[in-house]
């Protein structure tokens, strides 16, 4: 495994993150107190081949909160641990065309629409079971969680940890800060535990779902574990199995229909790549048997997507012959 940095390559990044700099349109995320205090100029892409050659250029050092990028890692874990049958009737694979935090439950079921969307996190989550795991590993001081939260908070860690290739941790203030004002993702919860989709404690279920949001990552990071997801669930680098090979295809194809919350039609249409986007100003991509990619930059256009990050898949995907549908 190599981790290139003076090379054509970089060189190639490089230039796509000057050219997208100047568009500073939207704004970083502000109801999560944490995200308003990013610099906005901050911008970073890497990508990482599926077998596990790295390439990276700009803010590539710097950590960010993964949010909702963490949501398609943590299906392909359930979808490991229960099956896919367990999972599907917790939450089902069709595009909500709402936004991510819309409180979109499918008529009759009471099922979120899918796993990409807030509504279908907050279901996956308290799927996993944490009851192997050290209610300690987080650390002594976030007493203010139930031991079920640090023992599932551990599992999803660990989880996310192998599709990263080194041990990742929670930044517990942001996550604190969020839950503070949490109240359309208990209210969320609330509706998931009224249809029985979650059988738990609400809060706890969105505890645990912001703590799993909080995890801090690099672009580094997240481009190796969207590789892991290119490499059929084994990450290139530390060669060990973070997910089987149905389990990544299938979030791979909840990615590509939901992944961009309701811009998802267009994204696969302009970019056609599999993708996850976080409000933090990440985003994935994922080209099977090919390359993960991830850029990271926090303003956020009308959708939730980070505007810059697309720019950069957009001009990536045309100049290197990336789209899916496209046969050049
Ligand atoms: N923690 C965020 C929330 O629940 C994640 C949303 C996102 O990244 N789009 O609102």
């Amino acid at each position: 495994p190599e981790d290139v940095h003076d090379d054509a390559m970089g060189t190639y990044l490089a230039e796509i993150l000057e050219h997208t700099a100047a568009d500073t349109s939207g704004a970083v995320a502000d109801y999560i107190p944490q995200l308003r205090a990013v610099d906005p100029g901050l911008h970073a892409l890497a990508v990482t081949t599926a077998d596990g050659v790295s390439h990276s250029a700009g803010d590539d050092g710097h950590q960010f909160t993964i949010q909702s990028i963490s949501k398609a890692f943590v299906y392909a874990m359930a979808v490991d641990d229960l099956g896919l049958d367990q999972v599907i009737t917790a939450v089902g694979m069709e595009p909500s065309g709402e936004a991510f935090n819309e409180m979109s439950l499918e008529g009759g079921t009471g099922r979120p629409l899918n796993p990409m969307i807030n509504a279908g996190a907050i279901a996956v989550h308290p799927l996993l079971d944490g009851s192997e795991h050290d209610p300690m590993a987080g650390g002594r001081e976030h007493h203010t969680r139930t031991e079920a939260v640090r023992r599932r908070t551990a599992r999803i860690v660990e989880g996310l940890s192998c599709f990263a290739g080194r041990e990742l941790t929670v930044d517990f203030a942001s996550a604190d800060s969020e839950y503070d004002s949490a109240h359309r993702n208990l209210a969320i919860a609330h509706m998931l535990r009224i249809h029985e989709i979650i059988t738990g404690e609400p809060a706890e279920a969105v505890r645990g779902y912001l703590d799993q949001c909080s995890v801090l990552v690099t672009v580094k990071d997240i481009a190796l574990m969207a590789a892991t997801l290119a490499n059929n669930g084994v990450n290139p680098v530390t060669l060990e199995r973070a997910c089987s090979q149905e389990a990544a295809r299938l979030t791979l194809s909840v990615m590509a229909t939901c992944g961009m919350y309701d811009a998802s039609g267009r994204w696969l249409a302009r970019i056609g790549i599999p993708a996850k986007s976080g409000v933090s100003g990440g985003i994935i991509g994922v080209l099977p048997g090919q390359v993960g990619i991830a850029s990271f930059a926090p303003r956020l256009d009308g959708a939730g997507n980070s505007v810059q990050g697309v720019e950069m898949f957009e001009k990536l995907s045309s100049e290197m012959g990336m789209h899916l549908m496209s046969n050049e």
